[in-house]
C-alpha cells in the first residue's frame, strides 16, 4: 500500500507509473504530448512539450496513430481537427478551459450580426464550435500578425479580452471588438505581485504573458506567448527573469536554461484544470484507450479552415 505521506513511497509509485506508461506506449503505439503548463512529472514522459498550436502541427507530424494529448479540451480537439486520421486521447475528461467556455455559438452569431463587416478572430484557446464560426484562427504568438494581415478594418477578436486588448495597442489602425473572455489563471497576476517580485529580484527582466491584465503588461520589459519567453529566455544575455504566466513554464525553462534563474511572481499562477492530468490517468488513459476526443465533420471541417487560413496567413509559422 503507498503511503502518500512517504517521499520515498512516492517516488517509487511514480516510478513504476512511469515504467508502464512507456510500455502501455509502445504497445497502443502511441506518442504523448504535453503542454506547457502540465505538471513537471508529465512534461517529463512527454515525447514533445509546447503550446496548443506546436502540439496540434506536431501531432500532424507522428507517425503513431495515437495521440495522449496531455492538456485541456480545445487542444486536444485542434488536434483532433487537424489529425482525422488519428485517436486522439485526453487523459481527464473533466479537463476543460474556462475561458474557452466563456462564449457560445449563439452568442456569438449575435455579435456577427451586430456587426456584419467584421472579420471574426478566434484564439485558439476556443471550441471546434467557435472555430467553425470564425474567420481565422490566432495563438497568442501570431495574434498581432493575423490581426494585422487580414483584410477587414473591423475584428470581432475572441474570447480573450486581454489578449484582445494587447493587440489593439499594437495595431492601432484595426477597430477591435472586444469579447468578456478571461483567462481565470492569468487574471490573478496583480500590480502589487509584479512590484514585489521585481523588488525581491531587481536584476530580472519581466515577462509577461498577453493574457494578463493591461496593468501587468504596462510593469512588463516584455510581452511574449510562452513560445516567445522560450525563445527570449534562451537568446537572451539576461541571467534572471520573472515569468507572468502559468507556473507549470518553469520546468522546461530551468531544464534548458541551465545557469540562468527564473521566478514566478506569486503562487497563485496555476491553472487547475492543467494540473488534473497525473500520471495515473495518463496510464489509465493508455490502458482503456480513453477518452477520445471527436469532432464531428460539419464542425471539423469549417473549424480546419480557419486553422489552416491562421497557418497560411502565417506562411506556415506559429511566430
Ligand atoms: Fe484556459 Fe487559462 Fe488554464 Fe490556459 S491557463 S487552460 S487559458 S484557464
Amino acid at each position: 500500500m503507498r503511503d502518500r505521506n512517504n517521499p520515498k513511497d512516492d517516488i517509487l509509485y511514480k516510478k513504476k507509473l512511469k515504467a508502464n506508461i512507456t510500455k502501455l506506449k509502445e504497445q497502443r503505439n502511441a506518442v504523448i504530448l504535453a503542454h506547457n503548463y502540465q505538471r513537471d512529472e508529465i512534461q517529463e514522459i512527454a515525447d514533445f512539450s509546447g503550446d496548443s498550436l506546436e502540439l496540434a502541427r506536431a501531432a500532424v507530424r507522428t507517425k503513431e496513430n495515437v495521440i495522449v494529448f496531455c492538456g485541456v479540451h480545445f487542444m486536444a480537439e485542434s488536434a483532433a481537427i487537424l489529425n482525422p486520421g488519428k485517436k486522439v486521447l485526453l487523459p481527464v475528461k473533466e479537463a476543460g478551459c474556462p475561458l474557452a467556455d466563456m462564449i457560445t455559438v449563439r452568442k456569438l452569431r449575435e455579435k456577427k450580426k451586430q456587426f456584419p463587416d467584421a472579420a471574426v478572430v478566434c484564439y485558439v484557446n476556443s471550441s471546434a464550435e467557435i472555430k467553425a464560426e470564425s474567420d481565422i484562427s490566432c495563438t497568442s504568438s501570431n495574434a498581432v500578425k493575423v490581426v494585422r494581415v487580414i483584410k477587414n478594418k473591423r475584428v470581432i477578436f475572441v474570447p480573450d479580452k486581454n489578449l484582445g486588448r494587447y493587440v489593439q495597442t499594437q495595431v492601432p489602425e484595426k477597430d477591435i471588438i472586444l469579447w468578456e473572455g478571461f483567462c481565470p489563471t492569468h487574471i490573478r497576476l496583480t500590480e502589487e505581485d509584479v512590484i514585489k517580485a521585481k523588488n525581491n529580484f531587481p536584476k530580472a527582466a519581466f515577462i509577461a504573458h498577453p493574457e494578463c491584465k493591461p496593468e501587468v503588461l504596462n510593469l512588463a520589459d516584455h510581452v511574449y506567448s510562452t513560445k516567445g519567453m522560450f525563445d527570449y529566455a534562451k537568446m537572451s544575455k539576461a541571467k534572471e527573469f520573472i515569468i507572468g504566466t502559468e507556473s507549470g513554464m518553469l520546468y522546461k525553462l530551468r531544464k534548458e536554461n541551465q545557469g540562468k534563474k527564473f521566478h514566478i511572481p506569486t503562487t497563485h499562477l496555476i491553472c487547475a484544470n492543467m494540473k488534473l492530468t497525473t500520471l495515473g490517468w495518463v496510464a489509465y488513459s493508455l490502458e482503456n484507450m480513453v477518452y477520445e476526443i471527436k469532432v464531428p465533420d460539419r464542425v471539423r471541417e469549417k473549424a480546419r479552415m480557419t486553422l489552416e487560413r491562421m497557418l497560411s496567413a502565417m506562411g506556415k509559422t506559429t511566430d
